[in-house]
């Protein structure tokens, strides 16, 4: 068997095209117009470039766009000062810094400072809490775009052993989360997973957020399974020329789509879902900021 690649982009433009025919809605029935606020801190090249295309994706979906730019010296204090002045601020409805930051700051002080209600990335731990107890609050984005494709790849997830390898917070953890509320059996492997290679043979769903450079084999994975890669890894490309450098999954795409009915491509699988689903989270913070009904726009 031959698996197909899950077109993350199409996935990606089709929630974007639905979020924004909400937002006109929202703009039009309550003359309202939802802000999402973006402060990057320094200057990080991969992080530049995913707050360029978070300002113009949220541009296009009819939003309000906020960037702020902070120098890499930028105290913890002054970061934390801002965070607050958008969590006060009316016409801010999400609020999301970018990570990595300065290693002078802490990351979690930062996130337990976003108001849980504006917290778009869906970090705070009340928005964990939240997940984790089956109760509706702010989803984080990677996890909640791949929960998408794979609910959009597989009719009925009931009964499915789905195998999450990675335990994070901001991937592993919530994957495994949303895929227990589709009543998948669930089983969460990490780096000291005993026999991971066999773990992930008896998966239905596989879903790799390692950060490891095609960890997953193409004989790791069962006739029919579905792959979800959300690894995003830069190798070095010496075919493409000396310097040159190439980004890989944590699964070894041409071997494993061999087997699998499905797989995730990377570029173009999960990570476009990433930014559509903080414009989703974004819709949805303002309406619960307004006490307007999400399902009443249209969504
Ligand atoms: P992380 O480093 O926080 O967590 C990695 C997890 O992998 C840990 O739980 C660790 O126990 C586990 N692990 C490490 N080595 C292992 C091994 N040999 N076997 C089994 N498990 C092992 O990383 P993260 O933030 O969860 O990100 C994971 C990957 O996803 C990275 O490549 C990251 O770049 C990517 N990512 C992509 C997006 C996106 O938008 N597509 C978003 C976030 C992260």
């Amino acid at each position: 068997m031959v698996g197909s690649p899950i077109d993350g982009k199409q996935h990606a433009l089709n929630l974007r095209g639905r979020v924004k025919l909400a937002v006109d809605n929202l703009k039009m029935h309550h003359e309202i117009t939802p802000g999402l606020a973006v402060v990057l801190v320094g200057n990080d090249p991969a992080s530049e470039i995913y707050v360029r295309n978070k300002g113009i994706q949220t541009k296009e979906a009819g939003m309000e766009s906020l960037e702020f730019r902070l120098p890499e010296d930028t105290s913890e204090e002054d970061l934390l000062r801002k965070v607050r002045e958008l969590n006060d601020d009316k016409s801010v409805n999400g609020i999301l810094v970018q990570f990595p930051i300065p290693k002078h700051m802490s990351q979690q002080r930062i996130i337990e400072t976003i108001l849980p209600s504006k917290d778009v990335d869906g970090l705070h731990p009340v928005n964990a809490g939240y997940l984790a107890s089956g109760l509706s609050g702010m989803v984080p984005c990677t996890p909640q775009g791949s929960a998408i494709l794979i609910k959009e790849t597989a009719s009925d997830l009931s009964g499915l052993h789905a195998v999450v390898v990675g335990r994070s917070n901001l991937v592993g953890k919530p994957i495994a989360q949303l895929l227990l509320q589709e009543n998948c059996t669930v089983t969460i492997c990490h780096s000291r997973t005993k026999n991971l290679k066999e773990v992930c043979l008896s998966a239905d769903i596989l879903v790799a957020a390692v950060g490891i450079p095609e960890l997953i084999k193409g004989d790791w994975v069962s006739e029919g399974a579905i792959v979800i890669d959300v690894g995003i890894n830069r190798i070095e490309a010496p075919e493409k020329g000396l310097g040159k450098t190439r980004l890989v999954g944590d699964v070894d795409y041409g071997g494993v789509i061999k087997n699998a009915s499905a797989v995730t491509p990377v570029p173009g699988g999960v990570g476009p879902m990433t930014i559509a689903c903080l414009l989703l989270n974004t819709l949805v913070a303002t309406c619960a900021q307004n006490n307007i009904e999400f399902s009443k726009l249209g969504f």
